[in-house]
């Protein structure tokens, strides 16, 4: 199956100002407030090519952002990728060496490989260690509604539905080829404080994912206290959905032939009424739907062995 083209909206913006930061790690900015409260810290290019979370990030700077209580960090994690967009290949910057967003386990960040994400990684562990409140800003293949992961904790599905936008909430544990920073150490602790929500914003390089990403990103700070309302006021563009739904992860398929194909040209979040129905061969493998009313959530078409190809959901609210 190939990639279907999808125009170019956004331009990357120039985020060499903020190298220098104030924190001794390249391009990682923290503003005190000098009162109590929590640390909070807002993420962008996790993924290179996913522009909108640089994007919402260089409007926080621009705005003159600062906390209200405790700090507030704002983190371009993997620059280097980011550094190699290029619109004539936009896919082709997700990342230098790996997935930064599969390292977060002890046993790989401890192990003896080294990537360039690896090494960003690693400066970037102690910052995240003492992270109270986390949003991870990213973008998806497809122009599918915009969701947000809560992973499995319930703090992780009440900020979530705090934060209230967008309107769906995919709770999941992640992928068999790597923890996301989403699941790393505290986050993902059943009885932690830590909580990390990941924003998938829309597709990644419409104009909307954008708005989408300063929406999501200033209603998180107001759900975190670590703004006033009227830093924010003015730029709340998005009406809030009535009501949020949420959708928990049942399975996700791997892909352990050597060749998927999905029976249709699906998209994500298509709901597959019937259970036992056919949604793809893995090889001779039939892999279909285990209950009714089943949501497919990102499919991949980035398809290799021991990667997820999809993930399966349940509407649960
Ligand atoms: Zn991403």
């Amino acid at each position: 199956m190939t990639e279907p083209a999808y125009r170019i909206e956004l331009k990357p913006p120039d985020i060499t100002a903020y190298r220098s930061g104030n924190t001794g790690i390249d391009f990682v900015t923290t503003f005190d407030s000098g009162k109590s409260g929590p640390h909070v810290l807002v993420n962008a290019l996790t993924h290179g090519n996913e522009l909108c979370g640089a994007i919402a990030l260089d409007f926080l700077f621009r705005q003159g952002v600062r906390p209200a209580r405790g700090q507030l960090t704002l983190c371009f994690a993997n620059v280097a990728a980011y550094q190699c967009f290029d619109p004539s290949r936009p896919g082709a910057s997700r990342f230098v060496d790996e997935d930064f967003n599969r390292v977060w386990s002890p046993q790989v960040l401890d192990g003896p490989r080294n990537t360039v994400e690896l090494a960003r990684a690693r400066v970037l562990r102690p910052l995240y260690d003492t992270v109270d409140l986390l949003l991870d800003l990213h973008s998806m293949q497809h122009a599918t509604p915009p969701l947000v992961l809560c992973g499995v904790t319930g703090r992780g599905r009440r900020l979530a539905q705090t934060v209230g936008v967008p309107q769906w909430i995919v709770s999941d544990s992640g992928h068999a080829s790597g923890r996301r920073l989403l699941d790393y150490a505290g986050f993902a602790d059943p009885a932690g404080v830590k909580t990390a929500l990941l924003a998938e914003c829309g597709q990644h390089w419409e104009y909307q994912a954008a708005v989408v990403a300063i929406d999501v990103t200033l209603r998180f700070l107001l759900a975190a206290g670590a703004i006033d309302p009227e830093f924010a006021a003015p730029h709340l563009n998005l009406e809030p959905p009535p009501d949020q739904k949420v959708i928990e992860i049942t399975d996700a398929i791997t892909m352990k032939g050597n060749n998927l194909v999905y029976e249709a040209d699906y998209f994500g979040m298509e709901i597959i009424e019937r259970r036992g129905t056919l949604i793809a061969r893995d090889d001779d493998t039939e892999i279909r739907t285990p209950y009714d009313n089943c949501v497919l959530i990102m499919p991949s078409r980035r398809l290799r062995r021991g990667q997820t190809a999809v993930r399966l959901g349940r509407i649960v609210s």
